[in-house]
């Protein structure tokens, strides 16, 4: 079968929703921590399975000889996400599965946030487990998921300069996992994803004052600004200096991806920010 790990945050509901649309729900194992998350999946026939990343003996019965796994990357930034990584790992290679895929990050960014995806590809590729990896790009939704702040203060405040994103969105990256664990051929491939076209915060800033009608400026601060912004909305300071040096790597081009590996498995164009932007208007 078809084992989806983090099956309840955002990213894996979009995927499980693309699965069902592909195979039988039977086929398809929703893995969670929660057994209440979870409970729409099981009321439509996905098979769930409660397990964590930080206590490995909870993924000993989880995997079969011949699934496919998303491994999709935890949330807890510091807490060892190599370390959870691997023990989800260690569990689907001892079950003899057909193939891992995971999602990691940009094959260019420096950033430190890279450090458990670099960290984790290293252990799959030392494991000699089969392989995917969908070095994911940047979602749309990790801007505008806080547009509104952006019309609150009529500014988009970010330490990127006059550098450019190529984001898609969630539903997007999703779609090529889909593509990943329902098609053939992917094995051991790496795939760099991202949106078909690149955009820079002050076309950010005049896309969301376009279809706002309201005014709003791009604002650049410096990363020790932004970071001290992030801490004061309630984010621990290793985090926010985290998330605050992602835009270093952004202002460096980072996070521009060129390869089309999205739109190719997708096989469509990828979602224009400006779609995301009015969706999140709508609210
Ligand atoms: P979410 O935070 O919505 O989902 C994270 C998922 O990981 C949840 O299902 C969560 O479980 C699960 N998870 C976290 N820690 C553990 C653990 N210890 N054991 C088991 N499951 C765990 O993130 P998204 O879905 O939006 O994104 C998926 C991943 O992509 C993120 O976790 C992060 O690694 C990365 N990411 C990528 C971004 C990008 O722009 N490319 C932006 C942000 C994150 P539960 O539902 O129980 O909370």
């Amino acid at each position: 079968s078809i084992v989806v790990t983090g099956a309840t945050g955002n990213l894996g509901r979009h995927v499980i929703e693309g699965l069902l649309e592909k195979v039988p729900a039977d086929q398809i194992t929703a893995v969670a921590r929660s057994e209440e998350k979870a409970a729409d999946y099981a009321a439509r026939g996905v098979k769930i399975a409660i397990a964590d990343y930080s206590a490995p003996e909870t993924f000993d019965n989880v995997f079969s000889a011949g699934d496919k796994v998303l491994l999709i990357s935890g949330s807890e930034i510091g807490n060892d996400r190599v370390g959870q990584h691997k023990a989800v790992l260690e569990a689907a290679k001892a079950a003899g599965v057909a193939l891992l895929a995971y999602t990691s990050a940009p094959g260019s960014l420096t950033a430190a946030l890279a450090d458990d995806h670099r960290g984790t590809e290293a252990a799959i590729l030392e494991s000699g487990v089969t392989y995917t990896l969908l070095r994911n790009g940047w979602y749309h939704e990790n801007y505008t998921e806080s547009l509104g702040q952006v019309l609150e203060h009529g500014a988009v405040v970010q330490a990127a300069g006059e550098g450019r994103v190529s984001s898609a969105s969630r539903a997007d990256y999703a779609a090529a996992a889909v593509a990943v664990l329902t098609g053939e051929g992917h094995e051991n491939k790496t795939y760099e994803l991202g949106g078909d076209t690149a955009w820079s915060f002050a076309e950010y800033a005049a896309e969301v004052a376009k279809q706002s009608g309201k005014e709003i400026a791009y604002s650049p601060v410096s990363v020790e600004v932004f970071t001290g912004i992030l801490t004061g909305v309630g984010l621990p300071e290793p985090v926010a200096a985290t998330i605050a040096g992602v835009d270093v790597s952004v202002e460096k081009g980072e996070l521009v991806v060129t390869s089309g590996d999205l739109s190719r498995l997708t096989g469509r164009p990828t979602t224009p920010i400006a779609d995301s932007i009015a969706a999140a208007l709508k609210g």
